[in-house]
């Protein structure tokens, strides 16, 4: 496949209808290793996301990343807003004037928004933070050459488990030192969720 500016606002609108859905639940990881409002964050987020793109028409797939970016900056209080917005504006960038998106475009995106969520969080791997997902995903989309064949969502979901495993050393998590280890990071878990979005499109 090759990504058009319909699969984007499939792919957001799924995320939506999943973040919605999936509000109680990351707010709990929150509650655990930082101050419970991921779950409110995010659903506001991209409550705000699908306000916005429903009142437009758009020609390319950045241009949709660009608003989907835009929107969680400035609509979400948490640290989530900026890093997850700094991600879809590095991957508008990445694919500006690409339409529809091929697969080598799309890896490079991804690699893309990865460097700037790293940037803007000022974070590597091995912090249980969202980029334990981000990460081995940009790697799943390296290591294949097209969508159908990318185990990338069964890649995340380990990933995402694998958080508990971590000590936090950025965000609010880190004040918990040692007893973060035990709990899955939500940004990681809301990043699952992004990418469990992207394969239902993929797949039709
Ligand atoms: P806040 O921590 O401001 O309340 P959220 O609860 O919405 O914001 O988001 C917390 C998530 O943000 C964490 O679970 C983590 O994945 C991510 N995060 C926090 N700080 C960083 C950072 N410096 N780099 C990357 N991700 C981060
Ligand atoms: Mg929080
Ligand atoms: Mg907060």
């Amino acid at each position: 496949m090759e990504f058009r500016v319909e699969d984007a606002i499939q792919w957001f609108t799924k995320v939506n209808d999943k973040i919605q859905e999936n509000k109680e639940y990351l707010t709990s990881l929150d509650q655990v290793i930082g101050d419970s409002d991921h779950g409110i964050n995010m659903a506001r987020g991209f409550q705000e996301v699908m306000s916005k793109l429903s009142a437009q028409e758009y020609e390319e797939v950045a241009d949709v990343l660009k608003d989907v970016a835009m929107t969680l900056i400035s609509k979400v209080g948490g640290a989530s807003g900026p890093l997850f917005g700094t991600a879809f504006l590095k991957f508008s960038q990445a694919v500006k004037g690409i339409n529809p998106v091929e697969y080598p475009s799309f890896t490079n995106g991804l690699e893309e928004a990865l460097q700037g969520v790293m940037q803007r969080g000022k974070a590597t791997l091995g912090e249980k933070t969202m980029i334990d997902v981000w990460s081995p995903v940009a790697d799943a989309f390296q290591s294949a050459d097209n969508f159908e064949e990318n185990p990338f969502v069964e890649v995340a979901k380990r990933a995402t488990e694998n958080t508990k495993d971590i000590i936090a050393t950025k965000g609010r998590a880190a004040y918990f030192k040692e007893k973060s280890i035990g709990h899955i990071d939500p940004g990681a878990a809301s990043t699952y969720i992004i990418f469990e979005a992207l394969a239902e499109v993929i797949k039709g």
